[in-house]
């Protein structure tokens, strides 16, 4: 990742691929036979890590983070689940947006081993890109625990069930304790009793209670947990209103303009998630009742959908999905119960293209 770490590593090799963007955090590396991507994806990514340098209280390094697309073929020649990984020096992915990576590269942590609390915490403020492995969400916390093998640390199925579990312990026991617990029990060999005993040292609580909070707690799935705070604050803000007018919205899911991200494609159940699309923020000062209204251009195909979540993370912020239909314009009823800051996603299915119209009443006036 860092020039710096490099020259401590000679063996290793060179960041494949040109870099094609240089931003403040990051630079942005192709190779030939790299998957393609769209115009927005290195400004995201930069912004993305701006913040999660601030999210988890990490200075900069001297260097940028380096993020290379690449062939998938190329990312796991030796185990097929392998989508991307970080290293020292940087990022090397087979898809152009995999957030979860760049979490590791900030924080610095969890470079080769999969330690239970870095990969929870790269779930949890990595985006909801697409990974394989991400079936359990609702395990208890000492099923989670046995998922630690001493060798090569927590297996990849359970990384939605850490993800759960670092989301709750950031909203029980609040940042700082989240990030002592990372830095205690993400360095050397944890075994199930180092872990669960170390966990305890910084929280200052029996395991058995802490265990029991998490098991009574909500389950919802990452794509719920998930916290959108980078992804809200490297995204354009929407304006509600105008005097006593709501705004209409037009997004044209174009992957050449400068705010469209993909592709996106599931490689392991081929045909579905494969998408672009393109985030905004809005904020809702008010609670209460809100529409919002769907359209394609006149005469011209729109397909694809539009969910809103809120910029804090956990299981709640995922408040909801509404699907654009062809043709036709649809309004969707919602209510705001937490006034604030909201993420707001507009994508399309890869192979459609689309202009999606629409605008959000209830707060003018
Ligand atoms: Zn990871």
């Amino acid at each position: 990742m860092l020039a710096v770490a490099a020259c401590e590593e000679p063996s290793l090799e060179e960041q494949p691929g040109e870099v094609v963007f240089e931003g403040d955090f990051v630079e942005f590396r192709v190779t030939d036979d790299a998957p393609e991507y769209c115009a927005g994806v290195p400004e995201y990514l930069d912004r993305y890590t701006g913040a999660l340098y601030e999210e988890l209280r990490v200075e900069p390094g001297e260097g940028l983070v380096s993020y290379s697309l690449v062939d998938p073929e190329d990312v796991r020649p030796e185990d097929d689940l392998f989508i991307a990984y970080a290293s020292e020096r940087g990022i090397v992915s087979g898809a152009p947006v995999l957030e979860h990576e760049l979490v590791h590269a900030v924080h610095r942590q969890g470079y080769g081993r999969q330690f239970l609390l870095t990969e929870g915490l790269a779930e949890l403020f990595g985006g909801d890109a697409l990974l394989s492995d991400r079936t359990s969400t609702d395990g208890s916390a000492e099923e989670l625990v046995e998922h630690v093998e001493e060798e090569r640390g927590i297996r990849s199925y359970a990384y939605g069930d850490a993800g759960r579990f670092v989301a709750y312990l950031d909203h029980r026991f609040g940042r700082d304790v989240l990030l002592r617990l990372l830095e205690s029990t993400s360095r050397g060999d944890v075994s199930v009793e180092q872990f669960s005993s170390k966990v305890e040292d910084v929280i200052g609580a029996p395991w058995d209670d802490i265990a029991r909070g998490y098991d009574d707690s909500e389950v919802c799935e990452q794509h719920a947990y998930w916290n959108a705070s980078p992804a809200c604050a490297a995204a354009e803000p929407l304006t509600l209103c105008e005097g006593v007018e709501n705004v209409r919205h037009v997004v044209a899911l174009d992957c050449a303009a400068p705010d469209v991200l993909g592709e996106r494609k599931d490689e392991f159940t081929e045909g579905e998630g494969r998408e672009v699309w393109t985030y905004r923020t809005v904020t809702f000062e008010q609670a209460g009742g809100y529409a919002i209204s769907i359209g394609g251009q006149w005469g011209e195909e729109s397909v694809g959908y539009i969910e809103l979540k809120s910029c804090r993370g956990g299981c709640g912020s995922f408040l909801q999905r509404f699907e654009v239909s062809r043709y036709a314009g649809f309004t969707y009823d919602f209510d705001i119960d937490e006034p604030g800051e909201y993420l707001l996603k507009v994508a399309r299915p890869l192979d459609a293209p689309s202009v999606i119209e629409f605008f959000i009443s209830g707060a003018c006036g």
